[in-house]
């Protein structure tokens, strides 16, 4: 229970360190706990929400014409976590909208791939749809039947697989990610999985080991068609893996998508980050835009101090919450740095942890209605018959590979649903493109970021045409962001857009702790911390590094 007010006890004083959407619920969560007189964000840029951000673009020839982009998530999920986040602020959720029928259209590349004893010829369904796409079709009935047209005995084997997910997704949820573990030995505790097992046995799961299977090998005892595979594990792209390494666990962010829907929050992503932002300001949050935090300062009894930011001015606090990106800041941020390994400053080959992909984003205003054949949310998915599935995961760019001749990409277009993203006489269409490539640390020598923009841009444009989306001399205004603007304006580490990724050897106790172990009074919230990446995650990130604060402060403090 979230209590308000003060109770009898010495003054106490938070500073968290970005005001991401992470920050900024874990600042509401320390102020409405009445344990701390001072909460403040300090936040490097000129605005808070982090990567939940809103874009304008004006066009440039006629200014009548105005697209707003959502340059960070545009995909609602996990609704459930959102309202009870929200709750537990005491803030208005902004409305959420479900897209509709389809989550998102999947566009397969002409031909489909073709690997010996698998998969039946391009399938041709629907009036006016064009050819080699599925859709994520949220209702079952319609679902089983587009995959039976796919293959036969798929739409049978789609409610035994999607039994499974589910399953996987409410107890992974219970056991791994909605709590802290305070000790390895907890963590891989066999007496905490006996109670899960009749779960488990109950959703199909007969085997609790084959969660830890990679994803694809686990689908293929449900599905021979690679395409239909590609529909349930192409999400891997979010926690930075690829369907062939990411553990089969991960079905579970197919389950919430497919059971508990995908949703769009009216008037843009941005809104969710301006409804914390006001909430913080409310119950009295400090907050300093343009204060760059450059160390974490420690008294004498080994205890943290507070912050100094750039300019060389202090900010005293007896707790320190870092919503910075962690891998960044324990390189880059004076004072912190990982227990039992010597600081390492800087970027540099030292660093064995796993990251996501870099992103190259397209932010494009549209004039024109050209685009019929996509959706709100579109997957597009390279699978030359020279080429199989598994390859077109390599990153581009990255270190001993050429660049393919297709790749791997999603596509938002919000005005597709929601017509407050675009104002000026029509048609128009804001369009936002998310482009996989090698992250700062996989670049291959010699590669340039400006040369991986020039070549995905027309890969996209070329994809786009073949579906029947011209898009030459119709983007009216253009805006993009490559993995150094990425690391630049949110200190990202090797500019990798969804932070660390999420192999096995980096999730849960293996994942970076939310509590500094070497430094009393540091804590950390957000992607790159436990549990993961994405904001529902982030948002129970919050809650669980509030957990450990105020178990750390004693009994005396309120329950969050
Ligand atoms: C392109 C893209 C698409 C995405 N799509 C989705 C999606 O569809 N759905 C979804 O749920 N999630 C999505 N995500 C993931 C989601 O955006 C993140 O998981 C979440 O926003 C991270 O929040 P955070 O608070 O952990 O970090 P951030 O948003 O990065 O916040 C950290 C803050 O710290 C600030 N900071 C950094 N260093 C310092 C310093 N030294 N001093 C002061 N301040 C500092 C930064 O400026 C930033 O404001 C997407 C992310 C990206 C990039």
């Amino acid at each position: 229970m979230v209590m308000e007010g003060a109770a009898g006890r010495s003054a106490r004083s938070a500073v968290v360190v970005g005001g991401g959407v992470g920050g900024l619920s874990t600042a509401i969560r320390l102020k409405l706990s009445g344990q701390f007189d001072r909460v403040r964000i300090l936040e490097k840029n000129d605005r808070l929400g982090g990567r939940v951000k809103t874009l304008m673009l004006e066009s440039s020839t006629s200014s009548s014409s105005v697209y707003r982009f959502d340059t960070g998530p545009s995909l609602l999920l996990f609704p459930e976590e959102y309202m009870r986040t929200f709750e537990e602020l005491g803030c208005e959720l902004p409305e959420m909208k479900p897209v509709g029928s389809v989550g998102y259209r999947c566009f397969f590349n002409r031909g489909g791939p073709r690997r010996p004893g698998e998969g039946s010829s391009a399938t041709r369904r629907g009036e006016g749809q064009p050819p080699d796409t599925l859709d994520l079709l949220l209702e079952d009935d319609e679902m089983a039947a587009q995959l039976e047209s796919v293959e036969e005995g798929a739409g049978e084997a789609y409610s035994r697989m999607i039994r499974a997910a589910r399953t996987a997704l409410e107890v992974g949820n219970g056991a791994f990610i909605d709590r802290n573990f305070a000790t390895l030995a907890e963590f891989v505790n066999p007496l905490r999985f006996l109670p899960l097992l009749p779960r488990l046995v109950d959703g199909g799961i007969l085997n609790p080991l084959s969660l830890l299977r990679p994803l694809d090998g686990w689908l293929r005892g449900y599905f021979r068609d690679p395409r239909i595979r590609a529909l349930f594990t192409f999400q891997t792209l979010y926690v930075g893996l690829s369907p062939y390494t990411a553990p089969s666990a991960f079905s579970l962010l197919a389950a919430t998508e497919l059971t508990d829907g995908v949703y769009y929050p009216a008037g843009g992503f941005g809104e969710v980050a301006l409804a914390l932002e006001a909430r913080a300001k409310q119950v009295g949050v400090e907050v300093e835009l343009a204060a760059e935090v450059e160390a974490v300062t420690t008294s004498s009894r080994g205890w943290v101090s507070g912050v100094r930011t750039k300019g060389g001015r202090g900010h005293d606090a007896s707790v320190v919450v870092v919503n910075a990106d962690l891998p960044w800041a324990q390189r880059n941020i004076a004072g912190l740095g990982e227990k039992g390994k010597t600081e390492v400053r800087g970027g540099g080959p030292d660093d064995s942890r796993g990251y996501s992909a870099g992103i190259v984003e397209f932010c494009w205003g549209v004039r024109g209605d050209d685009l019929q054949a996509l959706q709100q949310h579109n997957v597009f998915l390279s699978s030359k018959s020279s080429k199989s599935f598994e390859e077109s995961w390599t990153r581009p760019g990255s270190k001993g590979g050429d660049l393919p001749e297709d790749a791997n990409f999603y596509i938002h277009v919000p005005s597709k649903t929601d017509p407050t993203a675009v104002s000026g006489p029509g048609p128009l269409h804001s369009v936002m493109v998310l482009f996989p490539v090698a992250n700062k640390a996989e670049l291959q020598a010699g590669v340039e970021y400006a040369d991986l923009v020039e070549w995905s841009r027309d890969l996209i444009l070329r994809r786009l045409k073949e579906v029947g989306v011209d898009l030459e001399g119709k983007i009216e205004v253009e805006a993009v962001t490559d993995p150094d603007a990425w690391e630049s304006e949110y200190n990202l580490q090797n500019g990798a857009a969804f932070g660390l990724a999420h192999g096995l050897d980096q999730l849960g106790w293996f994942r970076p702790r939310n509590k500094d172990e070497s430094r009393c009074g540091v804590y950390y919230v957000g992607a790159s911390t436990h549990p993961g990446n994405g904001v529902p995650l982030v948002f129970k990130s919050a809650r669980l590094v509030c957990e450990r604060i105020l178990e750390d402060l004693g009994p005396s403090a309120n329950e969050m």
